[in-house]
């Protein structure tokens, strides 16, 4: 409730203010989550069979005028203004009310459902703490829900980040490093964190066809996640070719249109329902 008097506050302040575009935008984007006018879309995470796992979720903001804007856009704006410790909780929240509604259904099938952890939800330890007794508060089978983090996170403090991970474990929540390749993360630094999950990049899947040494480094990638433990995903995984390919590197876990797109609730519970 503080919160958001304080958004509204902001809003009626910046509203009587000449406005640029950006502005403007940060603006409408704190009404949103205010308003709770984001909505989640939630993308299935499949065995090499296409068998759901999982999902993940994935925020989506139908601007009243602009219509979609990509979170592409609107997650690094919610990143540099703070909007994304708020967002990342109703996100979270969501997330959580998906996965409790799932396992009500006589019968379900595990299911995880993974969300996407911002760096600033994360730099005090109060933020994870915050997150994990919201999970807590919906009462979910241990595992039923994962944080993706990119390796841009907490990339300068990895001791720190190796206890956040161990809490997370702890708590009975998985942890998946997200879009891995493309970012910061050493060797040395993987192999001291505990991640469950290595998430490959789509920038390798992609690649995959492009010549014998890109397969070559992608094959090394989901070797070095086997080795050190982690079950290995790919995302953007687009085509058969490269479902066969990752499945003979020995890759566990896909995500990508081949499968499904990320889906509104409904229709994804149906196509969860329909590939148990
Ligand atoms: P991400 O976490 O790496 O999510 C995967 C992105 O790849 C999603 O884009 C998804 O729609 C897209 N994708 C999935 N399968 C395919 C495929 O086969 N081919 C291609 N070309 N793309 C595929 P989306 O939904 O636009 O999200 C973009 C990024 O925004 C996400 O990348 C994530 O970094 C961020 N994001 C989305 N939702 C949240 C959120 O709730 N919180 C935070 N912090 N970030 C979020
Ligand atoms: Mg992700
Ligand atoms: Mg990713
Ligand atoms: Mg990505």
């Amino acid at each position: 409730p503080l919160l958001s008097a304080l958004l509204l506050a902001g809003i009626v302040h910046l509203r009587s203010a000449g406005l640029d575009d950006q502005s403007r935008l940060e603006l409408d984007l704190a009404r949103a989550i205010v308003e709770e006018q984001l909505e989640l879309h939630y993308q299935p995470q499949c065995d090499a069979w296409g068998r759901a796992l999982g999902v993940e979720a994935l925020v989506r903001w139908r601007h009243p005028v602009q219509g979609p804007i990509s979170p592409a856009r609107f997650v690094p704006l919610a990143e540099r203004n703070g909007l994304i410790v708020p967002l990342g909780e109703l996100v979270l929240r969501q997330a959580c009310r998906f996965a409790q509604d799932w396992q009500a259904q006589p019968g379900a099938q595990p299911l995880q459902v993974a969300v996407n952890v911002s760096a600033l939800q994360l730099a005090e330890d109060a933020g994870l703490e915050r997150l994990l007794e919201l999970v807590r508060q919906h009462r979910l089978p241990p595992q039923s829900i994962k944080f993706e983090l990119t390796e841009s996170v907490l990339a300068d403090q990895p001791e720190r980040l190796r206890r956040l991970l161990a809490r997370c474990r702890e708590q009975g929540v998985c942890t998946s490093l997200d879009d891995f390749g493309t970012g910061y993360a050493s060797l040395a630094y993987l192999s001291q964190l505990p991640f469950d999950q290595l998430k490959i990049d789509q920038s390798f899947v992609r690649a995959l066809g492009s010549s014998e040494r890109a397969l070559e480094v992608a094959r090394t990638v989901v070797q070095l996640g086997q080795r050190l433990g982690m079950e290995v995903i790919a995302e953007g995984v687009e085509t058969e070719a490269q479902r066969e390919q990752l499945l003979a590197m020995g890759c566990t876990r896909f995500q990508g249109y081949l499968f499904a797109r990320p889906l509104p609730t409904g229709e994804c519970r149906a196509w969860l329902q329909a590939h148990a």
